[in-house]
């Protein structure tokens, strides 16, 4: 049941149906802002987005969050972190926010199917990583086929291993990669690298590297198998295509920050990353972000939650500093 705030607000607004603190995003960033804004007592409202949970719902085992010496599989992590936010007051909605005014405070949230207010906002929303589009590769995401290097490399001690990708993203992870792999080819569909200078040296330095220029991933095999066997490769120049024996896939041609909605109202980079400073702070008062969505750089489940606690710690401190309006 929905729990209305009614109080006066540090701001003086008195309207019943405006939050203390909206998060948007329940990946860790998202539910570890709504740990820390709970247990402040502002009773966050964490609008959950299309994915529940966020991008280590789409992965099996995490082996690199601390805590949890055996490792722990990607969706109980969440739903634990979920359980966790609910018993300090969070109140969690499986919706997503697809409008949002932050032109003034109270600043106005929008799912399809309600409007809310808020004196704060966390945006939390997440990047979402850029996929070849392949049928084989949904079903066999979380498989074998991943887009996070530094969290299941491990898995493929002794396996041959494809990486998609020529930007630094796909060298970091094809080197990162060679540590547990006794093979790593790069699928690249041109003939020259993106990525910088300093990776290409090292990655063509690589005795375990091999690169297949000009082509593309056609299929991932074997769905039937629930598990990867191969990749079917075409090269584009030439027409050809051919199979590449392999237990694993890392997808790394980008990601995308999910900004959509925010576009025109907050300071983002180039490629859309919300910009923060000092902490989480955004180009509006009031608004914060955590995670992937400002970080296009460590994108780890970790640095998503540290974030995330740095944001509902500069929300608590903005409500508490914001002068109280006399009515
Ligand atoms: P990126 O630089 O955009 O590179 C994406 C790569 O994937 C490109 O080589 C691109 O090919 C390829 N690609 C894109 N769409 C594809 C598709 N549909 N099919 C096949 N290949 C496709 O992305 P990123 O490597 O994730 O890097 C993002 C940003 O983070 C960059 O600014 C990068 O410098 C930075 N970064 C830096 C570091 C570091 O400094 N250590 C590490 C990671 C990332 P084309 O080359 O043909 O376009």
């Amino acid at each position: 049941m929905r729990k209305w705030l009614t109080e006066k607000t540090t701001l003086g607004y008195t309207d019943s149906v405006t939050r203390k603190v909206i998060i948007i995003g329940s990946g860790p960033a998202g539910l570890t802002a709504a740990i820390y804004t709970a247990r402040a007592n502002l009773s966050p409202l964490v609008l959950q987005g299309l994915e529940p949970g966020g991008q280590l719902t789409l992965t099996t085992l995490v082996e690199n969050y601390p805590g949890f010496a055996e490792g722990i599989d990607g969706p109980v992590l969440m739903e634990e972190m979920k359980k966790q936010a609910e018993r300090f007051g969070a109140e969690l909605i499986p919706d997503r926010a697809v409008r949002v005014d932050l032109s003034s405070n109270p600043f106005t949230v929008a799912t399809e199917s309600q409007e809310y207010t808020a004196l704060s906002v966390i945006i939390a929303s997440g990047a979402s990583a850029i996929l070849l589009g392949l049928d084989s590769e949904k079903k066999l995401i979380g498989r074998g086929v991943s887009t996070c290097a530094t969290c299941d490399a491990a898995f493929f001690k002794g396996q041959e291993v494809v990486v998609v990708g020529g930007g630094d993203s796909a060298m970091e992870d094809a080197l990162f990669t060679t540590k547990f792999a006794s093979k790593v080819t790069v699928v690249h569909r041109r003939d020259k690298l993106r990525a910088s200078k300093i990776l290409q040296a090292r990655a063509f330095a690589n005795e375990k590297m091999l690169f297949v220029w000009d082509s593309v991933v056609e299929d991932i095999r074997d769905v039937a198998q629930g598990k990867v066997t191969g990749v079917r490769i075409k090269n584009l120049k030439e027409g050809w295509t051919r199979e590449v024996p392999c237990s694993g896939v890392f997808i790394a041609i980008g990601h995308r920050p999910n900004t959509e909605i925010f576009r025109g109202q907050l300071d983002m980079d180039e490629k859309g990353y919300i910009r923060t400073k000092n902490g989480s702070l955004t180009s509006v008062p009031g608004v914060f972000a955590a995670g992937d969505v400002q970080d296009p750089r460590y994108r780890q489940a970790i640095t998503a939650a540290g974030s995330g606690c740095m944001a509902a710690l500069d929300a608590e401190r903005y409500l508490e500093s914001a002068p109280t309006i006399k009515p």
